[in-house]
């Protein structure tokens, strides 16, 4: 099913974890970045239009400037984002680079979707980006961004995002096949959830274990994230982003992950 529903999909928002852009000593691993750039623009070929939401700017910083990693202060986060955004963008632009194709960052935050006037222009952008075909990469302005107006993890920017645009799917990226009835990195028995049509349900039948080093949201603000795009009756889908040719292999139905569907959409399948 999750084959057949990226194959109808036009409009497609990708977001990737930090714990699928970095290798284990927390540096960009950028193996994945000419693996993943590869892919979309195997979809892009297709006819598909791809968005990404892309996390690492502090792991980023921290491969960069080799110190800060421990500190707490808040300039000092909002900082090390300042340097590895750049870093990060530099990977996507190399990687795309070599298709020819271009990237543009958008960097968000909270006010960007409440402010009526901010949320034509971010959406203006978008479009105009997309329809030249530029693929556009967001993240959250981190620099500028402090507790009170922040959206605070980018599952829900990657959902936000999905339904600015009205985009067909949203397909988060992590470091595990998608959600399981309890944490899979502590219980070698759990079992993978492969569709979720009730989410109340799925929150009352499973357990939610911490998230790894580098990840921020853990798996309740995917959870929410899917929450979110299926109210505009948008589907979502939860995989491994650290498996080779992911994209691939899901579109080819050869690999597994979590399906959220909305509850309009179910009829047809
Ligand atoms: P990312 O950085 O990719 O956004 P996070 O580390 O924030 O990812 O969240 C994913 C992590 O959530 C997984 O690596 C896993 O260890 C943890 N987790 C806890 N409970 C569950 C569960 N029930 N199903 C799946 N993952 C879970």
């Amino acid at each position: 099913m999750i084959s057949e529903i990226i194959k109808e999909s036009k409009k497609i928002v990708i977001k990737l974890g930090s714990n699928t852009l970095a290798n284990e000593d927390g540096t960009l691993n950028k193996d994945f970045f000419q693996k993943f750039c590869e892919q979309v623009q195997g979809l892009m070929t297709q006819g598909k239009q791809i968005v990404i939401v892309s996390s690492g700017a502090t792991i980023s910083g921290v491969a960069t400037i080799g110190k800060w990693a421990r500190k707490k202060d808040i300039h000092y986060k909002q900082a090390l984002c300042a340097i590895g955004q750049v870093e990060l963008m530099d990977a996507y632009r190399r990687a795309f680079g070599k298709y020819g194709i271009n990237i543009g960052q958008m960097l968000l935050t909270r006010d960007d979707f409440t402010d009526p006037n901010r949320t034509l222009n971010i959406r203006n952008t978008l479009f105009t980006l997309i329809d030249e075909g530029v693929v556009p990469i967001i993240n959250e302005n981190d620099t500028v961004s402090v507790e009170e107006i922040k959206i605070g993890d980018n599952d829900t920017l990657a959902a936000l995002a999905t339904n600015l645009w009205n985009a067909d799917l949203l397909i988060l990226f992590s470091d595990i096949d998608g959600v399981y009835d309890k944490n899979p990195k502590k219980f070698k028995d759990a079992s993978l959830i492969e569709k979720v049509t009730d989410i109340n349900e799925l929150l009352k039948n499973i357990e939610i274990g911490n998230t790894n080093s580098f990840g921020t949201g853990g798996i309740a603000t995917k959870i929410e994230a899917a929450r979110k795009v299926n109210e505009y009756n948008i589907p979502m889908i939860l995989a491994n982003g650290k498996k080779e040719d992911i994209l691939l292999k899901l579109l080819e139905g050869t690999e597994k992950g979590t399906l959220f569907l909305p509850e309009r959409r179910m009829k047809k399948w």
